[in-house]
């Protein structure tokens, strides 16, 4: 074993919520434009052949409560309210009962985005990773184990920011639900344990600026907070 020349950063987990454990990281999955009201405002259509997807780095993930540095190199810095999920178990082209048996964990997530950047990326057919893969855009909150909260179909989720509604709608209008998302993504990975997979925002995604205070909750899962710190 050779002597490492510095500290390797320290590793991401997110608590099993009401439990000491806690689930260590090892990827992060997104899905992009997974309801078909938020495709819209988006100005773009639902793609039905497939769901696609973008990746975060697991070092830029940050736990709910956190109070983070607005990022640099955006006048446009979105919020979007996630339902994420845990693997718990390898598996590779899953079937309907192997995929469902993989998710492990349900919690609210959010998916931080420099929209300019973004769209950038999309007028010049470049990748996202200035819009998308931010130092601390990938907030979780605690995850409930999937034998507790049962499956989603009609929770509410929602987002306030600075207690003001701006994401209100059901995990009903779902494009591609949990389990088609792991039959999908897992014919083109070998999931493991520790893979975390968001799954997309609904309508009302907009702006926030430093200082303020963004909430969030999925009905029977535990809510979310990030509070942006103001510049200087
Ligand atoms: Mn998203």
């Amino acid at each position: 074993m050779p002597t490492l020349i510095f500290d390797p950063m320290t590793t991401f987990s997110v608590p099993v919520t009401g439990t000491d454990a806690a689930i260590p990281v090892s990827r992060i999955f997104c899905v992009g434009r997974n309801y078909a009201a938020h495709a819209a405002e988006m100005g773009g259509e639902v793609d039905r052949e497939a769901p696609w997807y973008f990746t975060k780095s697991v070092a830029h993930a940050i736990l709910s409560g956190a109070k983070v540095p607005f990022p640099s190199g955006t006048k446009n810095y979105h919020h979007e309210m996630e339902l994420a999920f845990a693997i718990g178990a390898s598996v590779f082209e899953a079937t309907e009962a192997e995929a469902q048996a993989a998710i492990f964990a349900y919690g609210c997530a959010l998916d931080m985005t420099r929209r300019d950047r973004q769209q950038d990326g999309k007028d010049h057919r470049r990748p996202w990773s200035l819009g998308k893969d931010v130092e601390n855009s990938a907030v979780f909150a605690a995850m409930t184990p999937a034998a507790n909260f049962g499956t989603p179909t009609d929770q509410r989720i929602h987002l306030e920011v600075e207690g003001q509604s701006r994401q209100d709608a059901s995990l009903a209008e779902m494009i591609w639900s949990p389990v088609e998302i792991v039959r999908h993504l897992s014919r083109y990975y070998m999931l493991h344990a520790g893979d975390v997979i968001m799954t997309g925002t609904p309508a009302g995604v907009g702006a926030v600026l430093p200082g303020q205070t963004i909430t969030g909750g999925i009905e029977g899962l535990d809510p979310i907070s990030l509070i942006l710190e103001n510049d200087g």
